[in-house]
């Protein structure tokens, strides 16, 4: 009997497997990989059921590196540098997707969201020392806030308009890791790269993934948890990246349009849709528009449902998302399902 459970034991950490490289380490066992990983600014984990799942879990974690690269506007050599810097820069198909999902969404939100951000959001300092400009620096920066012109992947900004992907890059790299297991025969994965959660299938026992949706205002608190499969979950909010002045709270999240850091009793928004890039670039075109705007955006485009924490203490939530969530039983909120007959 003990020689039974010895070689069980022995045979057992034989088929565990490890794997590091840099800030990534993945480890598996039997059908299932998890990895953990720090890239573009943040804690990720993926966790992979599949007969390759070791090897699945590894190639995504190289992935994640490799679109750090592509993205990070502090590398000079990154697409985005590159881009920003020249003016002028064919962008390879990661690019391509964000700039051009972007622009939709910029559009239908009447400019409230914007990846030519990049100057106001540097002069914010947010990736710095964070201060308030003057209004003479904000109003040079929203100049900057402008159209991307693309012709292919040819891609031209105007004069010392810069883009920055923080809003979108996550969801990008969320979407197409998830795109990458399915097309692997993936039926059951858990991408979360921060806020940005994206599942593949339900969980291998067939019951649903649970994600926990954060209370903004307690952050040893939840809101409830939303129970999903094939889908994205991003959250963005003002309680993460911020700065106080003058008593004065100042997020990280900026309006395009006046230059300000978004101050509009918005405090988070949750959108839950089924293509990652989408959701991470509405979730911060929600927070800019502010409730009123953003139930109507929802209302006009639809195609994603969404959960708005405000700061007069109320969660509000479309009816597909109410659907699919369980309010914590503490909640001390007030729920209101929005358009509920
Ligand atoms: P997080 O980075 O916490 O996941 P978001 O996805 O909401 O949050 O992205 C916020 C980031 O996007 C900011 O740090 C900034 O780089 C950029 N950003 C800020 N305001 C806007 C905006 N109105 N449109 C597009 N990008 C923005
Ligand atoms: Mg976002």
């Amino acid at each position: 009997m003990f020689a039974v459970l010895l070689i069980i034991m022995v045979s057992g950490c034989a088929n565990e497997k490890t794997w590091t490289s840099g800030s990534a380490s993945v480890s598996a066992k039997g059908e299932k990989a998890d990895a953990a990983l720090f890239a573009m600014d943040t804690y990720m984990s993926l966790t992979v059921y599949s007969d390759d799942a070791y090897d699945l879990a590894i190639n995504a974690c190289e992935r994640i590196f490799e679109l750090e690269k592509l993205f990070d506007p502090d590398l000079p050599e990154s697409e985005v540098s590159r881009l920003n810097v020249s003016g002028e820069f064919t962008v390879g198909r990661e690019l391509k997707e964000q700039i051009e999902t972007a622009a939709l969404v910029k559009e239908r939100s009447e400019g409230a969201f914007d990846l030519t951000v990049g100057a106001l959001v540097e002069l914010w300092g947010f990736g710095d020392v964070p201060k308030v400009p003057s209004n003479e620096d904000i109003h040079k920066a929203i100049s900057l806030c402008t159209d991307i012109a693309i012709d292919g992947s040819a891609v031209s900004l105007p004069e010392g308009t810069k883009i920055n992907l923080g809003a979108s890059a996550k969801g990008y790299t969320s979407n197409e890791l998830s795109e990458f297991f399915k097309s692997a025969g993936v039926k059951s994965a858990l991408v979360s790269l921060g806020g940005n959660v994206q599942v593949v299938g339900t969980k291998p026992d067939g019951n649903l993934w649970r994600v926990a949706v954060q209370d903004p205002r307690n952050e040893n608190a939840g809101l409830g948890v939303l129970s999903i499969k094939d889908c994205a979950v991003v959250t963005s909010g003002d309680y993460q990246r911020y700065f106080i002045e003058e008593g004065v709270r100042y997020c990280h999240i900026l309006d395009p349009r006046t230059g300000m850091s978004v101050n509009n009793g918005v405090c988070a928004v949750t959108v839950m849709c089924d293509n990652g890039l989408m959701a991470d670039c509405l979730s911060t075109a929600m927070m800019v528009l502010g409730k009123e705007k953003a139930l109507e955006y929802w209302e006009t485009w639809g195609g994603y449902e969404m959960l708005i924490v405000t700061s007069d203490n109320t969660v509000t939530m479309t009816p597909g998302f109410a659907a699919s969530f369980e309010p914590d039983e503490n909640l001390e909120y007030s729920v209101e399902i929005f358009n509920e007959e």
